[in-house]
């Protein structure tokens, strides 16, 4: 009978795998996946000759929900045809992404096995190259549009990540290009807490061993200025330093001078 697992890739090709979701990959009877370009493609018809890529189900014409929905569509069709299905994300599959959760709660609710393996997604990539540890000062993790778009916190004496920074502020959900007039509407909207002249870094984490990460530092007011792309991460340190909450430390009996 039927059974699917969702696994990661990793973001540098052959590397950052895990052991058992690649032996879940050249075990499957198909592979299904969305890789970031045709070496990581290549790379999954080797491991197993029943890969076939997502990358088609992407149409301008339907918004994002519907060719993600005719994705798992595909997954569940081979499911529910008894095979051992695999779904291969790169990066992490459940890290901003809809469709490796999506494929494991439907082939469970119809009773199937199912699971998803974690994978090393691009923020766990990012600590590595940019030398920050989000336990330092606690980290915020937004996609760009909805941190703009709903009524979140922002806390400036945290890191603040925001994923999908190229479509800041689409409403579409149709596009896959930059919109400058966005990016100049995000600079203004991020400005109520950073001072324009507050240093970001727009990163992107190298899929080939032939390519090196970018760590573009400039001011925010230059966010717009720069080339932003589907991979890009943009990460804001933080703009002031972390407040003792005295009301806190009196109830846990501590005074600041304990405070390492
Ligand atoms: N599941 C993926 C992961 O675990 O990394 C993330 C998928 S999410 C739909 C796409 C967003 O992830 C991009 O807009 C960008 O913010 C981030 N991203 C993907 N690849 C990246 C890379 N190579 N470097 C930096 N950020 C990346």
């Amino acid at each position: 009978s039927g059974s699917y697992i969702s696994v990661g890739t990793g973001i540098a090709l052959g590397g950052q795998i895990s052991v058992i979701s690649k032996s879940y990959i050249e075990n499957a009877d198909i592979v299904f996946g969305i890789m970031p370009n045709s070496e990581c493609d290549e790379w999954m018809s080797i491991l197993n000759k029943n890969y076939v890529s997502l990358q088609p189900f992407y149409s301008e014409e339907k918004i994002r929900i519907e060719c993600y929905q005719d994705m798992v569509s595909a997954i569940m069709d081979e499911v529910r045809a008894g095979k051992k299905v695999v779904g291969a994300f790169y990066g992490h599959p459940g890290v901003f992404a809809w469709v490796p959760h999506e494929a494991v709660r439907q082939a469970l609710s119809e009773g199937y096995s199912a699971h998803m393996e974690p994978g090393i997604s691009a923020e766990d990539c990012l600590y590595a190259d940019l030398g920050v540890d989000p336990g330092n000062t606690g980290c915020l993790a937004y996609e760009a549009t909805q941190f703009l778009f709903y009524k979140h916190a922002v806390d400036t004496s945290c890191l603040l990540i925001l994923w999908q920074i190229a479509l800041a502020g689409d409403h579409t959900l149709k596009t896959f290009e930059p919109n400058k007039s966005n990016i100049e509407l995000t600079i203004k909207y991020l400005s109520q807490w950073y001072p324009l002249d507050h240093k970001v870094v727009v990163y992107e984490a190298p899929f080939l061993p032939t390519e090196s990460a970018r760590k573009e530092e400039i001011a925010l007011r230059d966010l717009s200025n720069v080339s932003l792309s589907m991979i890009s991460t943009l990460v804001i340190p933080p703009a002031k330093d972390l407040e003792i909450d005295t009301e806190a430390l009196k109830l846990f009996g501590v005074s600041e001078q304990q405070l390492a």
